[in-house]
């Protein structure tokens, strides 16, 4: 008989590199394979299931309401989707939510906002977006030509026109690269994909300015660094600056699919009924698993638990560092964290599996350790422990 790892090789389109094991069930930073091995996961999903696995107010909430109601059109009003967009607006700098169900659909809704804002104005020659070296932003046509990274754009030619890349913390790179046609700048807070990249603390505040000066928007795809993830609620936060349009995925809804995109007033005000839409964005079910998330976030205190622990682990990989030359530096905020070394990060993350636990390389020799924001200290030593022991 076929092993369920062959039944899926021989049904599903190979786009991904999997490891061998077949994931079963979760339970708060635990999840167990098929054969009843336990993993700390410290991956979540990459940066999604903020709250941990099976959450038991996530579990209640969409089974209520998978039982009064799951999808109706956008056609209509719903209350989830409603209170969802009340509360992202009430702790945001955004006046107005757009709901999609993905990164890549949240920043396909921001370039297109951001064109047709200039449009309206009529100024339709600003549609250029710079974007940075780097930078992920998704994988449909927009977004991934969007993303700073050729690897991910080889082989899809023609791209969209209108994206020009910058390296990232480098705000002079960004002056010289506006002009007439620039209509936003698009940028995570903290590079996720890119390898846990942390600009510097000014570089955010800069841009905000340089894009004042010259009148052009400033997007923050923070579906990565979003929902508490680096130890604020957003990212821009740590930097003292709003953005005029935000995008949000991943952890919005702890794992069911939802993305959403947050704009000033003035600026939402450019999409008007029919310039975009999406069946699926903000349908009753996620909307009501969302909002869940988001009140758990808020009444258990998750932002500032991430804060201490994001703190503890930081401290713990740094310690690691000056044991092991083999790391030559660690980056982060909160529970987005990276350690680079010298050497590809694989088999570090192989070993790491068969001694149960779950962890990620970025941009090939950065071990990323991005757990649920409900971790403690206890996993946070261990794992260190084991990579004590493989380093
Ligand atoms: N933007 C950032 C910063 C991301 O990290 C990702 C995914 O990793 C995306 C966008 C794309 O999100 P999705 O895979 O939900 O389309």
């Amino acid at each position: 008989m076929k092993s369920l790892i062959e039944r899926s090789e021989a049904a599903i389109v190979h786009t991904y590199n999997r490891f061998p094991i077949v994931l079963t069930r979760g339970k708060g930073y635990r999840v167990w394979d098929a054969e009843g091995n336990e993993y700390i996961d410290f991956v979540a999903g990459i940066a999604v299931c903020n709250l941990g696995h099976a959450h038991p107010r996530i579990a209640q909430a969409v089974c209520r309401q998978a039982d009064r109601l799951v999808h109706v059109s956008n056609l209509y009003y719903t209350e989830p989707q409603t209170e969802l967009a009340e509360h992202l607006v009430k702790h945001s700098f955004a006046g107005k939510a757009f709901f999609a169900n993905s990164g890549a659909e949240a920043n396909e809704a921001a370039i297109k906002l951001a064109r047709k804002y200039f449009s309206d104005k009529g100024n339709s020659e600003r549609f250029r977006i710079i974007t940075m070296k780097g930078s992920f932003h998704g994988r449909t046509m927009a977004t991934l030509t969007a993303t700073g990274q050729s690897k991910i754009r080889g082989g899809f030619d023609p791209l969209l026109a209108g994206f020009s890349y910058v390296p990232f913390n480098d705000i002079d790179a960004i002056e010289k690269a506006v002009d007439d046609t620039t209509c936003a700048v698009m940028v995570e807070p903290i590079q996720g994909e890119g390898g846990v990249q942390v600009p510097s603390q000014d570089y955010l505040a800069d841009l905000r300015r340089l894009c004042d000066r010259k009148g052009i928007l400033l997007i923050l795809d923070e579906v990565q660094t979003g929902m508490g993830r680096t130890g604020a609620l957003f990212a821009y936060e740590h930097y003292n600056i709003e953005p005029d349009i935000m995008t949000l995925a991943k952890a919005l809804a702890n794992g069911l699919p939802m993305g959403a995109m947050l704009a000033t007033d003035e600026v939402a005000s450019a999409f008007t009924a029919g310039s975009h839409a999406s069946t699926f964005g903000g349908t009753p079910l996620v909307s009501a698993a969302a909002l869940a998330v988001v009140k758990t976030m808020e009444e258990e205190e998750i932002v500032s638990h991430c804060k201490k622990m994001g703190d503890y682990l930081m401290n713990a990989v740094c310690q690691l560092k000056t044991a092991h030359s083999c790391i030559t530096e660690v980056r982060g905020k909160g529970l987005l964290v990276g350690a680079e070394i010298d050497r590809d990060g694989a088999p570090v993350v192989d070993k790491c599996l068969k001694k149960g636990f779950l962890i990620n390389c970025a941009h090939g020799n950065v071990l990323r350790f991005i757990p649920p924001l409900i971790i403690d200290k206890e996993p946070i030593d261990r794992l260190m422990e084991i990579l004590d022991g493989i380093l």
